[in-house]
């Protein structure tokens, strides 16, 4: 077998570019209406625009009394309660020289432009509703909110391309929809045919072996990115196996994913057999971790369709960091999304990086009560420890000292994972 050509290094930037290029000429073209109360996690595939002013009229913040703050140029002011306006009722237009008993939610008056709450007033005997001692001049406008203030009529609240957060969701129905647009799920397919080393867990380690946890962790994220997951678990290790798992897999997926068996020279039918059904890109990443990222197609039997094929490292940091950093933005820009790539923050860092190395690092780390970021004592790309304590990566440019104090940029797991 020829001794197999050692493909350029790669920024990630670069990879990056490349495989949007490819994956936002793939968005999904099928799009679906879904109850707003059944719209959780899903990818908005046209915007929502509200029909009404939220909230629709003037109302109170507070449970107290509703007046004309002019009426009250002195604290201690006596006012007759012409009226009593609980949540749900619309009230008269207020009379000169009186207040209105009014509850939180209910909508102010006309005439009226200040509620002074309860706490602030005191209720006096009087013939119908009695009156009130106002004990505070109010200033005008005070604890009413404005027909308005959160949402006018005709904006658009939720653009195409958001995955709607539980936020999201109430948002769409405080403007009154009631179905939204989506896009489909993306399919992905998960395919582990790599490694005779891996055992699933419950079954018995054997010497030499190692439980396969890359099969938990990318269909989680899987899972967590929004998509239909197939697993296609162990595949034989031969090359028309593969082939045909390949095939089987294209059919009804958008993506195919793998991981392990992507290495220089590694002996390893996944590869050839991408290659055989499609096309294969295959890549050494300037990162760290990750190396290796194959990424390219499987023809579809319809013959001028494919699906996408990713190929990850095996180790399962590196895995976990190459999906979040790779496959995550092709999800998001095959689904539409404006952002495909993640925000970062700045952060202080409470620990020193004396030998950076020369490719892009994304180290484990972790916010402390200081404010600060600390790194996992072990970077390596092995301890999936480090992935499961750390709240983010510190995305160190290549062969960058960082010194205790330095501001570092912070990928939050939070914002790259489910995303
Ligand atoms: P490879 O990319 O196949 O050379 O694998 C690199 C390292 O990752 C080796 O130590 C493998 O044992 C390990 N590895 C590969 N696949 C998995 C997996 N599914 N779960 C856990 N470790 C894996
Ligand atoms: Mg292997």
């Amino acid at each position: 077998m020829a001794e197999p050509q050692r493909p350029a290094l790669l920024s990630l930037d670069e990879v990056l570019a490349r495989l949007l290029a490819v994956a936002r000429e793939r968005v999904i073209a099928e799009t679906e209406k879904v109850d707003t109360f059944d719209g959780l996690g899903r990818v908005l595939a046209r915007g929502v625009v509200s029909a009404l002013d939220v909230p629709p009229a003037d109302n109170t913040s507070m449970d107290g009394y509703v007046m004309r703050a002019a009426d009250v140029p002195a604290a201690g002011t006596v006012l007759p309660v012409s009226q009593r306006i609980p949540a749900g009722v619309v009230g008269q237009p207020l009379r000169a020289g009186t207040a209105a008993r009014i509850f939180t939610g209910a909508q102010v008056p006309p005439g009226a432009d200040a509620v002074v709450m309860q706490e602030q007033c005191e209720a006096l005997p009087g013939e119908g509703l009695g009156q009130v001692c106002v004990g505070a001049v109010p200033a005008a406008g005070q604890w009413v909110r404005r027909r308005g203030e959160d949402v006018l009529h005709g904006a658009e609240v939720l653009a195409a391309g958001t995955r709607l957060t539980p936020q999201g969701l109430g948002l769409a129905a405080s403007v009154g929809a009631s179905r939204l647009t989506v896009r489909r799920h993306p399919r992905a397919a998960a395919l582990f045919s790599t490694g005779d080393e891996l055992v699933m867990p419950g079954e018995s380690l054997k010497p030499g072996a190692i439980y396969n946890s890359n099969r938990f962790t990318l269909r989680g994220l899987l899972l967590a990115a929004g998509c239909e997951v197939a697993d296609l678990g162990i595949v034989p290790d031969r090359l028309d196996a593969t082939r045909d798992a390949l095939r089987r897999a294209a059919a009804g997926n958008d993506l195919i994913l793998t991981s392990g068996g992507v290495s220089v020279g590694e002996e390893d039918h996944i590869k050839p057999a991408v290659k055989a059904e499609g096309w294969l890109e295959a890549w050494q990443v300037a990162m760290k971790p990750g190396k290796p990222l194959a990424f390219g197609a499987v023809r579809r039997d319809d013959g001028d369709s494919e699906a996408l094929f990713m190929g990850l490292p095996g180790n399962p940091v590196s895995s976990f960091v190459t999906f979040l950093l790779a496959v995550a933005p092709v999800l998001r820009a095959i689904q539409g999304c404006a952002d495909a790539l993640p925000p970062a923050v700045q952060a202080r860092a409470d620990f020193d990086w004396p030998k950076p190395d020369k490719r892009r690092e994304f180290l484990r780390a972790r916010f402390n009560a200081q404010g600060g970021v600390e790194l996992f004592p072990n970077q390596s790309s092995g301890v999936l420890t480090s992935a499961v304590w750390a709240d983010g990566l510190v995305d160190n440019p290549s062969g960058q000292v960082v010194q205790r104090g330095d501001a570092v940029r912070v990928l939050l797991l939070s914002t790259l994972i489910g995303a």
